[in-house]
């Protein structure tokens, strides 16, 4: 058994597919979710709904 004591909630970034801006932050459950997210979010740089792309927060 590992004994780490990270859990499976990563903290991660949305990221605007168009600005490349990081817009928004969230958490996810890595053991319930394997693939990146994507949402289609409010960019205030475009001023549009964009999709925003999962990325990692160092
Ligand atoms: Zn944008």
């Amino acid at each position: 058994m590992a004994s780490k004591k990270k859990g499976p909630v990563e903290k991660i970034a949305l990221q605007c597919t168009e600005c490349k801006r990081r817009n928004y932050t969230t958490s996810k459950n890595r053991r319930n979710i394997q693939e990146k997210l994507e949402f289609m979010k409010y960019c205030k740089f475009d001023q549009k709904h964009t999709l925003h792309r999962e990325t990692k927060i160092k």
